[in-house]
This record gives C-alpha cells, structure tokens and sequence, in this order.
C-alpha cells in the first residue's frame, strides 16, 4: 500500500502515520525526518536547508524529490510506504507522479487531515509546553512565530495538493479534529481493501474476494495510468530486486 497523509503543520500526520506502520507493516518516509537528520549530520544538504528550515519555509524542490526518489528505492520501502510531509508543492506532486510511473505503481490514497487552523496554533503550543515540561528538546522550527510561517507556505504551497489529488480521484478525507483513535479509524475505513489482509474482511453477500491482482490495476487507473505492467516484469523485477540487495550488501543508505 502507497499512501500520503497531507495536512498542515500540527494535524497528526506523524501520529497517525506511527499507527499506520504498526497495523500494515508500511515504512514511513517522512521528508522533514530525513532532513532534518542530513541537517544534523551537517551534509551538504543539511547545510543548504537549515536557514529555511528553522524560518518555517519549504526547502528547494529538487532537493527533496531526490531524497525521496533515493528513499523510495531502499528494499524496506518495496512492500509499501506512507509518505509524510511529501509531497508539499505541485511540483513535487508532479515529480512523485513520474517516480511512481517510471516504477509501474501508483497511490492508493492521499489521506486529508483537515483541522481547524486556531485549535492548530492551541494545539501545538499545548505539545511545545508539554515537552518543556518533560524536558524534551524542541525541534528549532517548534514555536509559535515559525509555526504561522509554516501555516502560511502550507496555505500557499501545499493546499492546492488537494484539488491536485481529487483530480486523481484519489483524495480522502477525514477530519483532523477527532480524538486520535477516532482519526485511526475513520483513515481505516477510507483506506482501500489491503491485499495482504484479506482474510480479515468480511465477505458479504456470498460476494467472491477480490485478489490482489485484480485489484492491481484499479490503482494504477485511478491515478491515470494505462498500464502497470513494467512492475511485474520478472526480469526487471529480479533486476531491481539484485541491485537492492548489492546497495544493502554495501551498507549504502539514501539518507542525505
Ligand atoms: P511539519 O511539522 O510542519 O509537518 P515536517 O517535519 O514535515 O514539519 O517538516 C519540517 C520542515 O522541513 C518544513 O517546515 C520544511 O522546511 C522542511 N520540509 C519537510 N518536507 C518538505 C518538503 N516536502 N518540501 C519542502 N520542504 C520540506
């Protein structure tokens, strides 16, 4: 399963997106995870982002589509991945599309977080005085003035994703505001039937089980695509499967 969760700085994305990898074994890519650590690291990229990243503005799209075109090829992230914080510009969007393309698979859903921008700003003071008092440290974007800069590139730049994905009649949306286990349920029930867990839904009707070839391509139409025959190319497969295992061999990671 390939999913995005998508909403504002604040909406639960990264909580929602923890309980996602524990229940359907996905990996989570999140973009402001990995540069965050290449800033940490002091790689060139890190040093590139870390002014912006600290004012609450977005990083240069070029950068992050090639983190997460590195990322997206790791062996763990083949059975499936949810991206957080990715993408964040149309841009983008549109370089992930041509990613996926190129690799013969599509999305499955682009889960809306919608939330009330006032309860966010309340909200994510509340974390910030809460790790205070735990003694945690805070993220350096993590106060009140970077955040409504965040809330504005979110606005600006990322809001229109979600036109971008209806279009691809891929958009669900569930609201943000609920109790987290209430959020958990409702992306559960927006979520398209999981492949490899079948045996877990009911089958109503006497209705015959979906298999997860059948439902293959419906993915793959639903974004648009004709066709996504390349991905089961046994020998590309193979191919794909032998450098993955070389670049693990070799220790090679993708993190920036
Ligand atoms: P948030 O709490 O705002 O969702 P993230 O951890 O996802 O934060 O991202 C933190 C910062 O990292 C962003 O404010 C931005 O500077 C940078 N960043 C993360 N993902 C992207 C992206 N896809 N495009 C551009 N910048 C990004």
């Amino acid at each position: 399963m390939r999913l995005i969760l998508l909403g504002p700085p604040g909406a639960g994305k990264g909580t929602q997106a923890l309980r996602l990898v524990a229940k359907y074994g996905l990996v989570q890519l999140s973009t402001g995870d990995m540069l965050r650590a290449a800033v940490k690291a002091a790689t060139p990229v890190g040093r590139k982002v870390k002014d912006i990243m600290e004012c609450g503005g977005l990083c240069p799209d070029d950068i992050v589509v090639s983190i997460v075109a590195d990322r997206i090829e790791q062996p763990d992230a083949r059975k499936g991945f949810i991206l957080d914080g990715f993408p964040r510009t149309v841009p983008q969007a549109a370089a992930l599309d041509r990613m996926l393309k190129k690799r013969g698979i599509a999305l499955d859903a682009v889960i809306e977080l919608r939330v009330d921008e006032d309860a966010l700003l309340k909200r994510i003071e509340n974390r910030i005085a809460e790790m205070k008092a735990r003694g945690e440290p805070l993220r350096s974007d993590d106060n009140p003035e970077v955040l409504r800069q965040r809330l504005v590139a979110y606005r600006k730049q990322t809001a229109p994703l979600v036109a971008y994905y209806r279009k691809q009649n891929v958009l669900r949306t569930v609201n943000g505001m609920a109790p987290i286990p209430d959020v958990t349920a409702a992306i559960d029930k927006a979520l398209p039937p999981e492949p490899s867990t079948p045996k877990s839904k009911p089958v109503r009707n006497g209705a015959k089980r979906a298999t997860a070839k059948a439902r293959k391509p419906k993915a793959a139409v639903r974004l648009g695509k004709k066709s996504s025959k390349r991905a089961s190319s046994p020998r590309k497969s193979a191919a794909a499967h032998k450098s993955a295992a070389q670049k693990t061999k070799s220790g090679e990671t993708a993190r920036p």
